[in-house]
Formats: structure tokens, C-alpha cells, sequence
């Protein structure tokens, strides 16, 4: 068996009681440099394989004194680490040692300002006051025995509490979030100084670790499978498993025919010339665009998309498994999946009392009679850590730094049929629009681009002659999650050269637009 990570590193413990900041509090612990992990409030303290430095209790829209309010299990007391509880945290550790918490008169939502009124090793070096982020609607009454009180603002006097004895602090306000300024540093003093965790989760010793777990999850003979896109997440896999087990990781790209323009191509070079990783890649084109004939509904073109590309990977794996069988070589026996930890963290954060808890499994869809055992180096990893990565491994920037491409691709990008010819027009439209966007050096400042062709015709004149044909409309958005997005304020002059070469290149485009509008209520991509 291998060690798991959390076994190796120091690593802090964050409970989730379902706050929308939840995983800021993850992104924030690992960028101090210290591995952590989180897992909903309800988890079973006997269940964890490990002894965290510390635990953070996170914020939550439930007020502890309600009935159907989550609870943590009180074995937490018993582990003797230091507690940090925020917002709903402190609540928790209020409500769980005896104080008393109850609905403030008003709501407090937005910028605060805390007076530190006691020395204290939470707000060591912070200053005497400081500007803080506020979302609830509860307070503490009465602070449990044994505890001071450490902040206070004009309408809360329990705005930070500690025992220092025990270790345990609570916040009344978010460190989480950028509109508390100093709420990173705030963090350090917990982990760091308060929890003696150690600073060593880097990207490099990172790889190291992961090689060897590997290694010794693989075995020596068995081998490993893997679909690639020429996506940053897979092809960082991909190359992690090729230093790990060498030619016993086959990476796989099936051609479905609606990549972009050269990018079967480009990602053959760059993964198999560049990043020696042994690739096989499965001409099948036609056979999707055969299945997506007629087809002009979004949902219907996702699953043939999906199915098909199940269906050529699950035979390619058995083909290439017969092969290296007949080679006197091991089995396939797992199969890589570049699953990120924010998929992680949607499986398993806290839902609410009324909904189930995913299991960690199958978090990437696997399809179950595959039988092969899933193998997944980025679970931990967010994707500017995986992005991290790449750039130690020396992947190529362009492809570190891509934008996200959809699996069902340019298809969902041509609204309509998706026939050879609106293909062209798309990838060709889509090449010139990512061209010109990287020329002007705004390609990092978007953070996904990409031309659509729409169904319509319009009227136009060229050459004296009158033209009817298809209209080009460029996406371009900017975000940091892809929940919500803003649409990106283009430069004029830049558009103006994109609409000018689309309109003289592509053949069958007479009209190109600009998408204005924000997620929500429009989605990133048109279908
Ligand atoms: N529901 C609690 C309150 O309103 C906690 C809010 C939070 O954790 N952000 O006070």
C-alpha cells in the first residue's frame, strides 16, 4: 500500500458546514504553503487516517441553535489541536463548550471594523484594528468558560474569542475572502505559528512523492491506460505517469473529429515528440461526424459525443491490453483520470441535513464494467497548483495556460447540424479569433475565448455582388471560478482585425458579432 499524502505532509484539517467560502479557506491554507484538506462537519473523527496540526471550522447558513442545524462530531475536542472556528465555526465551538449564540438585530453584511483588544497570538503583528468581511446573522450572547474576548467591533463584542490554554480561537468575520485584507496573514499565525504546521507543500516535492507513490501503487508489471485531450489536466497527468512508469502508460487521444484546427496534430507532437509520453491516437473523425449527421439538439449531440468516445476508448483499451499481453508485458490494470480537487471537494462538502453525502468515488464518471482500478495524481491539486506543475515539468506554456475546451467540442461551438463543411468554418473562424487574441498579448487575461458559428444567414455585399451567409460570433469571458462570469471589454481595434481576416478568410461567413452578455443569465458556451 502507499502512503496517502495527508500521512505524509502536515496537514491542517478544514470542517465544512456548507459556506460558499469553504474552499477559499483550502486555496488559502495550501498558497501559506501547507497541505490541508477538507471534509463535511459531519465527518467521523475515529474514520480520519491521520492526526491533523490543526482544524479550521468553516462558516455555514445554518444558526447552530436550530433543530436541523450539522453538528461536528465532538470527538474534535478530544484530538487536542488547536481549533479555529469562523464565522458559523466560532458559533459552533460556542454552542458545543457553552456560551451562547442568538440572532443579532440585524443582519451584518459587508466591511466591519475590529478593534484587537487583547494581545493574543491570532492577531500577532496584525495591528491594533483591522478591516474585516461580515456575513451573518447570529452572534455570540455569552462566550464558554475559560475563553477571552480578543476583537470586538461597535455592534459585536464577540468578534474574536480565544482560549489560550487549549488552543481553541473563533472569528466572527471571514479571513477567507481578498475584502479582508490582512485575513491571509491571520491565517499564518494559526497554521504556521499556532499549529507548528511545516511549510513544505511545494509542486516539486510534490512530484517527487507522487512518482514513488505511484510506482508502488502500480507495481512492476501491471500498466496504465489514459484518455488525453491536450488539456492542461490530462496531459500533467499523463506526463507524471510517464516519469513514474515509463512506456507502461499508454495515453490515448481519440480523434472525434471536432477538436480544433491542427490540434490532433499539435498535441501528437507536443505530448509524444516533446513530453515522450506514449501516445496512440484513433483516427475516428468520420465515425463521429457520421452519428452527429442530422443532429441538431445540444443534448443529443453531448451524448453521441460521450457514448462514442466511450465506446472507441473502452475497445482501444482492450486492444492495446491483448497487444502488450501477447508482448509478454502486464495487464492494463488501472485507468488515469485527471480529477482536480474542486471535484473532490463538490463530492464530498457539506450539502445540508437533507442531502446525502457523495462518496469519493466515481467522481470522474467512469463507465463500471471498464473494471480497471482508478488511478488519479491531481485529486488533491486545485488547478493553478496543477498549472504550477506543468510549468516544473516543462510543458510548454501554451499548452499550461490553455483555456478550457469542452469534451464534446467545436460540435457544441456549431449551432445546428454539425456537418464537415460548418466544421471548417468553425475551426478556421475559432484559429483566427485565438491568433489574434494571443497576438495582442490578451490570451492570459481571458479566461476562455472561442468563435461560435450560429445557424443563420444573413445578407451581405461583396465584391459588388451580394452574398447570403453564416455569421461568426466571438466569446470572450473573464472569471476565476466559471460560476459567474464577465464578458471581457475587448479591445476595438483588436476585434476589428479578428472580424476583418474571419470575414476574408473564412469562406462562408459574411457577418461577424460580439457575445455582451454575463453569467448568469447566458451560460460561457452557446449550447
Ligand atoms: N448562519 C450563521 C449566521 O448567520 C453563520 C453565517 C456564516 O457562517 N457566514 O450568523
Amino acid at each position: 500500500m502507499s502512503t496517502a499524502i495527508n500521512q505524509i505532509y502536515d496537514t491542517i484539517l478544514i470542517l465544512d458546514f456548507g459556506s460558499q467560502y469553504s474552499h477559499l479557506i483550502t486555496r488559502r491554507v495550501r498558497e501559506l504553503g501547507v497541505y490541508c484538506e477538507l471534509q463535511a462537519c459531519t465527518y467521523k473523527i475515529d474514520d480520519l487516517p491521520y492526526k491533523p496540526k490543526g482544524i479550521i471550522l468553516s462558516g455555514g447558513p445554518y444558526s447552530v441553535y436550530d433543530d436541523v442545524s450539522p453538528h461536528m462530531d465532538k470527538k474534535v475536542w478530544e484530538l487536542g489541536v488547536p481549533v479555529l472556528g469562523i464565522c458559523y465555526g466560532l458559533q459552533e465551538i460556542a454552542w458545543d463548550l457553552g456560551g451562547e449564540v442568538a440572532p443579532c438585530e440585524s443582519r451584518e453584511y459587508g466591511h466591519a471594523d475590529i478593534k484587537i483588544v487583547a494581545e493574543n497570538k491570532l492577531f500577532k503583528g496584525l495591528g491594533d484594528d483591522m478591516k474585516v468581511w461580515m456575513s451573518h446573522g447570529d452572534q455570540l450572547k455569552k462566550i464558554p468558560e475559560g475563553f477571552r474576548v480578543i476583537a470586538k467591533t461597535g455592534t459585536a463584542p464577540f468578534a474574536g474569542i480565544d482560549n489560550e490554554e487549549k488552543n481553541i480561537y473563533g472569528i466572527q468575520f471571514h479571513p477567507e475572502v481578498t475584502h479582508t485584507p490582512k485575513g491571509k496573514e491571520l491565517l499564518r499565525n494559526f497554521v504556521i505559528d499556532i499549529c507548528g504546521a511545516e511549510a513544505n507543500w511545494t509542486m516539486s516535492s510534490f512530484i517527487d512523492r507522487e512518482i514513488t507513490r505511484i510506482r508502488n501503487l502500480v507495481g512492476p508489471t501491471a500498466q496504465v491506460i489514459g484518455a488525453v485531450s491536450g488539456g492542461v489536466d490530462s496531459t500533467v497527468a499523463s506526463k507524471i505517469m510517464t516519469l513514474a512508469i515509463g512506456d507502461r502508460y499508454h495515453a490515448v487521444l481519440v480523434d472525434n473529429g471536432v477538436m480544433r484546427l491542427n490540434e490532433c496534430e499539435t498535441v501528437k507532437e507536443v505530448l509524444n515528440e516533446k513530453l515522450n509520453i506514449n501516445l496512440t491516437v484513433t483516427p475516428t473523425a468520420d465515425l463521429f461526424l457520421s452519428k452527429l449527421k442530422g443532429v441538431t439538439d445540444p443534448e443529443k449531440k453531448r451524448k453521441i459525443i460521450g457514448n462514442t468516445f466511450v465506446e472507441i476508448f473502452e475497445s482501444e483499451a482492450k486492444r492495446i491490453d491483448e497487444e502488450q499481453v501477447k508482448l509478454g508485458r502486464g495487464k492494463i490494470e488501472y485507468l488515469l483520470q485527471g480529477t482536480l480537487y474542486p471535484d473532490v471537494i463538490e463530492s464530498i462538502s457539506f450539502k445540508g441535513p437533507s442531502a446525502t453525502i457523495k462518496t469519493h468515488h466515481n467522481v470522474g464518471g467512469l463507465k463500471e464494467d471498464m473494471k480497471l482500478k482508478l488511478i488519479e495524481p491531481l485529486r488533491e491539486l486545485f488547478k493553478d497548483e496543477v498549472r504550477h506543475l506543468g510549468e516544473i515539468m516543462n510543458i510548454d506554456s501554451d499548452l499550461v495556460w490553455r483555456h478550457p475546451f469542452p469534451g464534446p467540442g467545436i460540435a457544441i461551438r456549431i449551432l445546428g447540424e454539425v456537418t464537415p463543411e460548418q466544421v471548417r468554418i468553425a475551426r478556421q473562424a475559432d484559429y483566427i479569433y485565438i491568433e489574434e487574441i494571443k497576438k495582442a498579448g490578451l490570451y492570459r487575461k481571458i479566461s476562455q475565448a472561442f468563435a461560435a458559428l450560429l445557424p443563420v444567414k444573413s445578407v451581405g455585399v461583396m465584391g459588388d455582388s451580394r452574398t447570403y451567409e453564416q455569421v461568426i460570433v466571438l466569446r470572450a469571458v473573464e472569471t476565476t471560478d466559471f460560476m459567474t462570469a464577465d464578458w471581457f471589454e475587448m479591445p476595438y481595434d483588436v476585434i476589428k482585425k479578428i472580424s476583418s481576416r474571419i470575414i476574408n478568410e473564412v469562406k462562408g461567413v459574411n457577418r461577424v458579432v460580439y457575445d455582451v452578455s454575463s453569467k448568469p443569465p447566458a451560460t460561457i458556451e452557446w449550447e
